[in-house]
């Protein structure tokens, strides 16, 4: 309502302007007419005729009606130099500053719904470099005053900060157009004021704001490496430490480009990924997979059997899988490709010095123009009273310890709620353990929305986990030789009894221990790294789990390119890392899988959308697979064909999703989606139908209702 009546305000404002024709009273013509009439009622009423000056200057501004100009003039021809500058650089201010609110108030939301993602980049951008844009903007006068007010209202700019650097920036302008008005006879049109020599000497004053910045960065960047001495030569262009994900992508296209690149590794090559995550995991996951099918193939037609296995064997094809795939990963075949490999532990000394512990007992340094930082992360095992007692494993340690057993652990905790949580808890209680899964929060992976958290909770139950959620881990005993955890849920304690406990509550970035205290490299939960992926250190760069702010393999790859692409040709060009487009899955049966926005991040950032869901129990296949569980859900935004978001909960979910994320990355629509062909009978049909079930609740009804009539008109 109230934006209603500002609204009403502002067009009674702009018609009574051209309905009393106040533009033409607002002409050089006029003001050189007027000027003795002016000064006699100035003489007369000094106070009086500066306030209403003020005050319709203000409105004008305001308003975003034409005349500024020529009231500026009118300012220096009727108050002088001093007085008209004074009066016009706060009216103009506050007179721009109100025009700016308006904007925000009327239009910010509205725009905010429409250009959610886009919205939020330019806000990003507005908030590091705001103040220099408006600067440059308000120092160059040929750049339409009111357009500035009214686009800056739509951004994220603080009104304080608007006003401030408007007032600073306008000034100069200011005084320019004000002095000019105290020559008003000498005058001939507007245009006179703004010589090309002076808009040329206004140009090159609003790029002053953007060569402070650069010295500034001079500066810092001088700072930073102050104390050091940059070596005359270098060894390397690149040093990489740690040859997970992110160091082995970052080294090869090192070599790739010609680089001399040194990788370091202190543990196993391919990090925690081959060794300790996705790959070990998936493949207990697989072997997990087959007991169930093998528990429930009546729903098969076949004989349904309690799956006897042995858990050595189980564990020892994880560790042949890992075999398989590391030779992908190996010093072979790094060292084919190009790149030095040291095992070894990296510690960096200086900017450009890499000193390597390395495994054969030698020390070895390095001087290098840029390193990579791909320490990883680790599990954060969280300070549980009497755990040590107890004893625990993490994804660390677990495979290597459980491989030790014979028999799978009767009974175990699996302390997290997360993606981790949930595979291991889903996989152990399919491979016959009595699986308790405690998760602190009110559901399982929580960053999803609810209905899948819900679907996830009851596919883990479908598995014979007992999930509780709600309950938050105290302390553990050991009592008598049985070991306990001792939970809270609901105000009351309980203890849960175990033989196993798996702590997958988080992993921690790898921060500590190789030089970054040193030298004083920004850290919070991560690396601080800016949007090239360096550090407060410009040769010094950062990717994958130790930079954050995603934990996937793919996503250290995707930084990776980022990070050595910048490291070896920075001074050239940069590229900032593009995290438009993340896709991810969680691999617990049914899979979960998504890219870009879910319901809940919507609502929370304030993106109108709409919700299209097809239920997988429609899809052939999925039926003649008895893998009915799960939908496809598409967000976009109100009758347009975007895609914001999708979520997919289904067999193979992760492959399904593919599809979603290339339209995502090359802007295609569900109607492109629809227009392709999928061949029957897949699961990939499903993103088909989606599109389709979105396509049907937009049909153009009014033609539709036409077309039928036509029809009904040619039948006779
Ligand atoms: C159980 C589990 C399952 C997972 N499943 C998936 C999945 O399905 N999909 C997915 O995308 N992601 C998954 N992840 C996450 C994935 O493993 C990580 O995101 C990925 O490994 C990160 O790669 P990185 O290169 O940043 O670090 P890492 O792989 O951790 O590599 C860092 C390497 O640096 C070495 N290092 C550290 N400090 C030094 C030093 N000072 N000198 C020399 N070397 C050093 C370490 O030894 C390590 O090898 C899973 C993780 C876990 C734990």
């Amino acid at each position: 309502m109230k934006k209603i009546l500002i609204l009403v305000l502002f067009t009674i404002a702009v018609a009574s302007f051209f309905y009393f024709d106040l533009g033409s009273q607002l002409t050089l013509a006029n003001l050189k007419e007027q000027q003795a009439a002016f000064d006699g009622q100035y003489r007369a009423a000094p106070f009086l005729v500066i306030a209403i000056f003020f005050l319709v200057y203000v409105v004008t501004t305001a308003a975003s009606l034409p005349g500024a100009l020529i009231l500026t003039l009118a300012a220096g021809a009727l108050f002088g130099v001093v007085t008209g500058t004074i009066i016009v650089s706060f009216a103009s201010s506050i007179g721009a500053t109100i025009a700016f609110l308006s904007s925000r108030y009327l239009f910010r939301d509205a725009v905010k719904s429409r250009f959610g993602d886009r919205l939020k980049a330019i806000d990003n951008g507005v908030e590091k470099d705001g103040p220099f844009y408006l600067l440059t903007l308000r120092l160059v006068p040929v750049f339409p005053f009111f357009l500035i007010n009214l686009l800056m209202g739509l951004t994220a700019i603080k009104a304080r900060t608007f006003y401030i650097v408007s007032q600073i920036g306008m000034l100069l302008g200011t005084l320019v157009y004000v002095n000019a008005g105290t020559q008003l006879a000498n005058i001939e049109q507007v245009g006179d004021i703004g010589s090309p020599g002076l808009l040329l000497s206004f140009a090159a004053l609003g790029i002053t704001p953007w060569i402070g910045k650069w010295i500034v960065a001079r500066i810092k960047r001088r700072k930073v490496y102050a104390g050091y001495t940059k070596p005359k030569k270098y060894d390397r262009n690149l040093v990489v430490i740690g040859a997970g994900a992110a160091g082995l992508v970052s080294s090869y296209i090192a070599a790739t480009v010609k680089a001399k690149v040194t990788l370091v590794e202190a543990g196993e090559m391919g990090g925690d990924c081959l060794n300790y995550g996705c790959v070990p995991s998936k493949a207990l996951i697989k072997s997990a997979k087959v007991a169930q099918q093998m528990r429930h193939a009546d729903a098969y037609g076949l004989q349904k059997t309690d799956p006897q296995y042995s858990f050595k064997a189980v564990m020892q094809r994880i560790h042949n899988v890992i075999a398989d795939i590391a030779p992908h990963d190996s010093v072979e075949r790094y060292t084919e490709l190009g790149v030095d490999v040291v095992k070894g532990y990296a510690k960096i000394i200086d900017p450009w010095t890499v000193e390597i512990k390395r495994n054969d007992g030698e020390t070895q340094r390095l001087t290098t123009r840029s390193i990579i930082v791909a320490t990883g992360g680790a599990p954060f095992v969280p300070p549980l009273p009497g755990l040590d007692d107890v004893g625990y494993v993490t994804s660390d340690t677990l495979w290597e310890e459980f491989a030790k057993l014979d028999d799978i652990p009767k009974r175990m905790i699996i302390l997290g709620g997360g993606p981790i949580g949930s595979e291991l808890s889903q996989a152990f209680a399919r491979l016959g353990s009595q699986v308790t899964q405690i998760e602190r929060g009110s559901r399982l992976l929580s960053r999803e929305d609810e209905d899948v958290s819900a679907l996830a909770k009851a596919a883990q139950q479908a598995s014979g986990v007992d999930v509780r959620t709600d309950h938050e881990a105290l302390r553990c005993e050991l009592v008598n030789g049985e070991k306990r955890l001792i939970v809270s849920a609901d105000d009351k304690e309980q203890a849960i009894v175990f033989d196993a406990l798996v702590i997958a509550v988080g992993r921690s970035a790898r921060l500590s221990g190789f030089g970054l205290e040193e030298l004083g490299i920004e850290t919070g939960r991560t690396i601080v790294t800016d949007d090239i992926l360096a550090t407060s250190y410009p040769n010094i760069f950062a990717a994958g789990d130790v930079a954050g702010p995603y934990q996937f393999t793919h996503v250290a790859s995707h930084q990776a390119w980022y990070a050595s692409v910048n490291a070896l040709f920075g001074q050239f060009r940069t590229f900032k890392a593009d995290y438009r487009v993340i896709p991810w899955t969680t691999f617990i049966d049914p899979e979960i899988a998504r890219v870009g926005l879910n319901e809940q991040e919507a609502r929370e950032q304030d993106i109108a959308h709409e919700v299209t869901v097809y239920q997988m129990d429609e899809l052939d296949r999925a039926i003649a697979e008895s893998a009915t569980q799960g939908f496809v859900k598409v967000l976009t935004p109100p009758g347009k064909d975007k895609i914001l978001g999708v979520t997919i909960v289904g067999d193979h979910a992760g492959e399904l999703l593919a599809e979603y994320v290339l339209a995502m990355k090359y802007k295609l629509g569900l109607n492109k989606i629809l227009g392709t062909i999928h061949t029957y009978p897949t699961m990939a049909e499903a993103n088909k139908y989606a599109a389709g079930e979105w396509k049907r609740a937009h049909a153009p009804q009014g033609l539709l209702r036409l077309v039928e009539r036509y029809h009904s008109w040619m039948r006779g």
